[in-house]
C-alpha cells in the first residue's frame, strides 16, 4: 500500500512530509530545496508551472501568475486566464498535483492518499474547498487538520511530559494561536483563536509601501503604477524582510528600475530593523487579541503555559518573538523547525491512520488526536436570533441535537438556516447553509416537534439534518453556500486536471519528437554536404525530398497546438527521412 502523505497547503509555501523508517521526513522538491513557494503560473505559449518555476518568472509574468491563494478558498474568487475561469480549488489542485509528483519521485511509488492542514480558523466551506483541491488532483484526502494541532503532533511525538502548550503560528497569510493540552500520548486542543488575514504578506506590503514611498520622495516617481517594477520591489521587501531577521540593517539595491527623461533610476535604499520594527509593529500588535482570547477560551493563565511553540516562518522576526515573551512571559521553544513541523504533524498522523501507529511522546501508545470546532455553530430562530447548537472549541468529532418548534400557527415549512460565527445575531453571521423540511402537520405554533442534529467529523465538516419527531419526516442537508462547488463542478475540474496532466505528457512527447526531428535533419543536411558527392542523383533527390516534407511539418509544429494526427505524420516522416538518409549520413560517419 502506498504510503499518506502530510502536506502543509500553505499561502506562502507548501511543505509535504513523509514517515521513513518511523521518522518524519521532508520531501525534497526536484531542485532539493524544502519548501514549494505556493504559486502558479500560465506562460503565454500554454505551459502551467507551479512553484519554483513559477515563482522565478512571476516578475516578467505577473498577469498571469496567481500567489496566495489560500487567502481565496471558500470564496466566489476566480481568475479568468486565456478564456478558462479557475477557481482557488483548482488553482490549489495544481499546486497538490505537484507536492503528490515531488513526493512520487522522492518515494519510487505513486502517492493517492493525503493528509492535508489548515489553519484553525477556516471554517467548513473553506476546509470542504480544501478537501476537493485534493480530490481535483487525484488524492484521497484522509483527514484535514488544523495547522496547530498537526505542529503540537510533530512536537508531541518528541517531548512527552503533560503539560499545556500555546502554539503561535504566524505564517505568510495567516495567524492562528492555540492552546494544546499535551498528555500521556494525547494531544488536545484546547482553544483557537486567530487572524486569517494576517502574516507575512503584510509585513512585505509595508516594507514595499516605505520603498514606494521613499522613492516617490526622491524622484517623483509613482513605483505602484509600474506593474513589473512593483514586482521587483515587493520580492526585495520580502528578502529585506528575511535578512532582517538575522542582520541590524539591509541593503536594498534594484538596478534600472524606472526611466526618467530618458535616463535610468536604480534603487539604493537601507533599511534598518528598527525602522522595519516600526513599519511593522501595529500587525504584531494584532496578533496579542487572539493571543488573550485563546487563553481565556481554554481558561487558563499565561503563566499556567508549560511552553510556547513558534510555527510559521514570520516568526523568525526578533519582534514577534519579543512579542511572545512580552505576551506569554515564556521563552518560545524554537526547537521544531517553523517551517516544517506542520508537514510533518500530517506525516504522523496520516502514518497513524493508516494503522501504522507510531508511538507517541515516547509512551509507546497510540496517538489519540483530539480536534475542535474553531467557530460555534447556529441556526436562525424567531427575531433573526443565531441560537446555538455547537459552541466554538467543541471537541471533534461530535454530534449534537436539539428540538424546536414552529414559530406561527398552521406552518407547514420550516428553513433551517445554519449559521457560523460568534455573533448573536443570525445577521452578523455567515451563512454555510440553508434547506427546507416540508410537509408538517399543521398545528398550533409552538407544538410541532423538530429535531435538528448538527454533526461533525473529524475534519470538522458539518452535516446538518432536520426531523419531524411527530411524521417521522427528515431532511438534510450537503451545505450548500454559493461559494462552494459543487459535485459536478468537482467532476468537471478532476476531468480538466486529468486531461491536463495527459496535455503535459503528450507535450513533453511532442518537444521530444521536435527536437529529434530537427537534428536529424540538421545531421543530414550535414552530410548531403559534405558526402553528398559519393550519391546518385535519385537517391540525393529522395533524401531532399525527405527533408523537405519533414521540415514542412517542422514548420507548423506548436508545441501548444499539437495533435496527436500531427505527431504521427511527423514521427512518420522522421521514418522516411531515416531510412534515405541513413547511407549518406553513414558515409559521412554519423549514424
Ligand atoms: P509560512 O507560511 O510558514 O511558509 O511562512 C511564510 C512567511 O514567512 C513568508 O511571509 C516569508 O517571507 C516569511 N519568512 C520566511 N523566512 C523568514 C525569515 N527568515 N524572516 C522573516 N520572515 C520569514
Amino acid at each position: 500500500m502506498s504510503k499518506v502523505i502530510g502536506i502543509d497547503l500553505g499561502t506562502t509555501n507548501s511543505c509535504v512530509s513523509v514517515i521513513e523508517n518511523g521518522e518524519p521526513v521532508i520531501v525534497p522538491t526536484g531542485s532539493g530545496n524544502r519548501t514549494t513557494p505556493s504559486v502558479v503560473a500560465f506562460t503565454k505559449n500554454g505551459e502551467r508551472l507551479v512553484g519554483e518555476a513559477a515563482s522565478r518568472q512571476a516578475v516578467t509574468n505577473p498577469e498571469r501568475t496567481i500567489t496566495s491563494v489560500k487567502r481565496h478558498m471558500g470564496t466566489e474568487w476566480s481568475v479568468r486566464i486565456d478564456g478558462k475561469e479557475y477557481k482557488p480549488q483548482t488553482i490549489s489542485a495544481m499546486i497538490l498535483m505537484q507536492l503528490k509528483k515531488d513526493a512520487e519521485a522522492f518515494l519510487g511509488d505513486t502517492v493517492t492518499e493525503a493528509v492535508i492542514t489548515v489553519p484553525a480558523y477556516f471554517n467548513d466551506i473553506q476546509r470542504q474547498a480544501t478537501k476537493d483541491a485534493g480530490r481535483i488532483a487525484g488524492l484521497n484526502v484522509k483527514r484535514i487538520i488544523n495547522e496547530p494541532t498537526s505542529a503540537a503532533l510533530s512536537y508531541g511525538l518528541n517531548h512527552g511530559e503533560p503539560q499545556k502548550v500555546m502554539v503561535y503560528d504566524l505564517g505568510g497569510g495567516t495567524f492562528d494561536v492555540s492552546i494544546i493540552e499535551i498528555g500521556e500520548g494525547v494531544i488536545e486542543v484546547l482553544a483557537t483563536a486567530g487572524d486569517n488575514h494576517l502574516g507575512g504578506d503584510d509585513f512585505d506590503s509595508r516594507i514595499t509601501d516605505w520603498i514606494i514611498r521613499e522613492f516617490k520622495r526622491e524622484h517623483r516617481i509613482d513605483l505602484s503604477r509600474d506593474f513589473a517594477a512593483l514586482q521587483r520591489v515587493q520580492e526585495a521587501a520580502e528578502q529585506a524582510k528575511k535578512e532582517l531577521s538575522s542582520s541590524e540593517s539591509t541593503h536594498i539595491v534594484l538596478p534600472y528600475l524606472a526611466n526618467s527623461k530618458g535616463e535610468a533610476i536604480h534603487l539604493d535604499m537601507t533599511l534598518s530593523r528598527s525602522q522595519f520594527n516600526d513599519l511593522v509593529k501595529d500587525l504584531i500588535e494584532r496578533t496579542a487579541g487572539p493571543v488573550q482570547s485563546a487563553l481565556s477560551d481554554a481558561g487558563i493563565a499565561a503563566s499556567e503555559l508549560g511552553r510556547v511553540l513558534l510555527v510559521g516562518g514570520s516568526t523568525r522576526v526578533p519582534a514577534v518573538q519579543d512579542k511572545v515573551r512580552a505576551l506569554t512571559g515564556k521563552e518560545p521553544s524554537r526547537n521544531i523547525n517553523p517551517d516544517e513541523c506542520v508537514a510533518k504533524g500530517a506525516a504522523i498522523l496520516g502514518s497513524t491512520l493508516e494503522g501504522k501507529a507510531l508511538p507517541a511522546a515516547g509512551t509507546g501508545q497510540d496517538l489519540l488526536l483530539l480536534d475542535v470546532t474553531p467557530l460555534s455553530l447556529s441556526i436562525e430562530t424567531v427575531g433573526g436570533v443565531a441560537t446555538r447548537l455547537v459552541e466554538r472549541n467543541s471537541t471533534l468529532p461530535t454530534r449534537y441535537s436539539r428540538v424546536f418548534s414552529t414559530a406561527a400557527p398552521y406552518q407547514r415549512d420550516v428553513e433551517i438556516h445554519v449559521l457560523q460565527g460568534e455573533r448573536p445575531m443570525a445577521k452578523d453571521n455567515k451563512t454555510v447553509g440553508k434547506f427546507k423540511l416540508k410537509g408538517i402537520r399543521r398545528a398550533p405554533a409552538g407544538v410541532p416537534q423538530i429535531e435538528v442534529t448538527f454533526d461533525i467529523d473529524a475534519n470538522g465538516i458539518l452535516k446538518v439534518s432536520a426531523k419531524d419527531l411527530d411524521t417521522g419526516k427528515e431532511q438534510s442537508i450537503t451545505i450548500t453556500a454559493d461559494d462552494r462547488m459543487s459535485e459536478a463542478e468537482i467532476e468537471q475540474a478532476i476531468r480538466d486536471a486529468q486531461q491536463y496532466a495527459g496535455q503535459d505528457s503528450m507535450r513533453r512527447d511532442a518537444m521530444e519528437l521536435n527536437s529529434e526531428a530537427q537534428s536529424l535533419l540538421a545531421k543530414t543536411q550535414q552530410a548531403l554536404k559534405n558526402a553528398g558527392k559519393q550519391l546518385d542523383k535519385a537517391e540525393k533527390k529522395q533524401i531532399k525530398h525527405d527533408c523537405n516534407a519533414l521540415q514542412k511539418l517542422l514548420m507548423k509544429f506548436r508545441v501548444d497546438k499539437v495533435s496527436e494526427a500531427d505527431m504521427e505524420n511527423i514521427r512518420n516522416a522522421k521514418q522516411q527521412l531515416e531510412n534515405s538518409s541513413a547511407r549518406v549520413r553513414e558515409l559521412y560517419g554519423e549514424k
